[in-house]
Order: structure tokens, then sequence, then C-alpha cells
């Protein structure tokens, strides 16, 4: 699993140590963060966004959060139907990608 990212890729074998990141461009992002952090006095468990980003994470959750007890509060209402089944799982969905398309990319990551 890359260290930046977080996405799984597939690292060459071989002798030496085993890469920790799935591309040359995470990293140097990576590298950018832990400097940063450094200069910032960011600890190693805390993380840097920006503004817009957190404010994304937390409107994108809220509006999970707000998905989940509606469809669960439609759902557990008498005996639902096989279109309000799928109804109730297109409004989680939908609330899911919204979450999914926020680039989570941390200014600054405290080296661990
Ligand atoms: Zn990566």
């Amino acid at each position: 699993m890359c260290d930046w990212c977080g996405g799984e890729f597939a690292a060459p074998r071989g002798p030496g140590r085993p890469p920790r990141y799935c591309r040359r461009s995470h990293r140097q992002r990576a590298y950018e963060a832990r400097r940063l952090a450094g200069e910032r006095g960011i600890g190693p468990d805390e993380v840097l966004l920006s503004r817009r980003t957190w404010e994304r994470l937390r409107d994108a959750l809220f509006q999970l959060e707000a998905a989940s007890e509606d469809v669960a509060m439609d759902l557990m209402a008498g005996r639902p139907t096989k279109a309000e089944y799928v109804g109730a799982l297109g409004h989680l969905s939908a609330a899911v990608r919204d979450l999914q398309e926020i680039a989570v990319e941390p200014i600054a990551l405290g080296d661990d």
C-alpha cells in the first residue's frame, strides 16, 4: 500500500527495500508534506489539510450520515418494496460518491 495515497500497487521483487510509494510523484509529495510538517512543528500523529478540503470532507460526511438515517427510517417503516430498496440504495450511493470525489491530500503530514 502506498504511504501517500493508500492505493495498492505491485512492488517489484528483488533485493533492496520494498518501495513505499506507488509512483515517484507520490514519493515527492510525501517528502514535501513531511518537510513542511517539520517546518510547522506538526507532530507524528497530526495532519494539516486545507480549509476547503476540511469543509468538503465535513459536509460530505454529514450528508452521508443524513442519507444513512433517511434510508434506515424509510426501510424500517413497514414493508419496503423493491423500488423503495432501490431508491434507498441510490440515495446512499450518491452520498458515498460525493465523499469519494473529494481529493483528500494533506498539505503537511507528520512523520511517523
Ligand atoms: Zn500513491
